[in-house]
């Protein structure tokens, strides 16, 4: 007899499963019945599955699991942001964030719980300014790893997550096949239930993706992490640009906004002498106005490593206000928690490299980044 890999339930739609019931002979109905278990009393063992005989739950054990994640560390508490790190079955850790309701990402005092989600394990992508690059790429998550960061916050903070963001670490369209399988799970009514309106997926700017999620036919939204207005100081910070410059990005979102109906989001974080100047907030409205996005102003989060910091108070505000006379919206968000969630990635660096899984949380090349360069 062969030995087949196991598959994780949370990756599976009901159609996969009807399809793998077959196999052991079941009718379709069972499918149903298996859902239910997994999603809606989200058991954690297949004995827990009492309306099935013990004969399949044993042939359902066998093929399948239920669960591979295991909560190492949470930092933070009830009404502030809590970081989750969580142990993935090879090893690796990934970070996952709860923003209660009154810290909302997206700016408003909206009731919702917010959680910001992992796509990959480290990333590949090098933006010069942020953690999750730091030790380089090791590995995409599988749909049922980003489904299961849900479950398991979930179950750890007793709250009911309504809002999720691909912000946390990785670079969601580089891992699209299983994104968006997790997508579908995470959006369906029989699965986590989370309404297509209040996933948004943040990309560093992979247009070629961004054309295809354009067409994957849910409603999600866009946020586009910018950083640079123009291509010559993007490229400096984010060396996506130089694959995908700005025209090629906003040719992208050009066709995104054909096919969705709600406001992209320009992400731009303020790095004191890097993007900070009267100029770019000129170009960065004028943008946001042409793409008709709304645009988050992020003070940037100091890394261990790293040696830039945000500009002053007046400077942001200065910013601010410059994107604001273009009729864009922006919002500009100080709060710690905030900071927090936007420096997802740098709790997995310290407890993988603690556990020597990691030599090193900067590599040489990264210690000598400095603002003047
Ligand atoms: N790869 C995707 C998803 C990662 S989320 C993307 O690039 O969009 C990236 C976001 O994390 C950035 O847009 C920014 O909002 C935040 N971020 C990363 N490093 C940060 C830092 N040092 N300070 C503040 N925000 C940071």
């Amino acid at each position: 007899m062969t030995v087949r890999e196991q598959t994780c339930l949370l990756s599976m739609t009901p159609d996969d499963l009807i399809a793998a019931l077959e196999e052991f002979n079941e009718k379709p109905y069972r499918a149903k019945q298996i859902v239910e278990w997994v999603f809606r009393k989200r058991v954690e063992t297949f004995p827990e599955m009492t309306n099935l005989s013990p004969a399949l739950q044993a042939k359902l054990s066998e093929r399948f699991y239920l669960r591979s994640l295991t909560v190492a560390r949470v930092e933070g508490s009830e009404d502030t942001t809590r970081k989750f790190l969580l142990k993935l079955k090879d090893g690796r850790f990934v970070e996952t964030v709860l923003i209660p309701a009154s810290l909302s990402p997206d700016g408003e005092r909206s009731a919702r719980q917010t959680l910001c989600v992992s796509s990959q394990v480290g990333c590949a992508y090098d933006c010069k300014f942020c953690a999750s690059g730091l030790a380089g790429f090791t590995r995409n998550l599988t749909a049922d790893e980003i489904v299961e960061q849900v479950i398991q916050v979930e179950k750890h903070s007793g709250k009911r997550v309504d809002n999720l963001v691909f912000m946390g670490m990785g670079e969601p369209l580089a891992n699209y096949t299983n994104v968006t399988k997790a997508i579908t799970v995470l959006n369906g009514d029989w699965g986590i239930g989370i309404g297509a309106r209040h996933i948004t997926v943040s990309t560093s700017g992979l247009a070629p993706q961004i054309l295809k999620l354009a067409d994957f036919p849910l409603q999600v939204r866009l946020a586009i992490s910018l950083h640079g207005a123009s291509d010559e100081v993007r490229e400096k910070i984010m060396p996506v640009n130089r694959k995908y410059p700005l025209a090629e990005l906003f040719a992208a979102l050009d066709y995104w906004r054909t096919k969705k109906k709600q406001h992209l989001t320009f992400e731009f974080i303020l790095i004191e002498g890097i993007n900070d100047t009267e100029d770019q907030a000129h170009r960065l409205g004028q943008a946001a106005r042409a793409q008709d996005a709304k645009v988050n102003l992020i003070p940037y989060n100091t890394v261990e490593g790293l040696e830039w910091k945000r500009p002053s108070e007046r400077r942001q505000d200065m910013i601010r206000d410059v994107v604001a006379g273009y009729g864009v919206t922006v919002t500009l968000r100080r709060e710690k928690g905030h900071d927090i969630a936007a420096a997802c990635g740098q709790l997995r660096l310290k407890e993988e490299t603690a556990l020597g899984i990691i030599e090193s949380p900067v590599p040489e090349k990264r210690r000598t980044i400095s603002a003047g360069v």
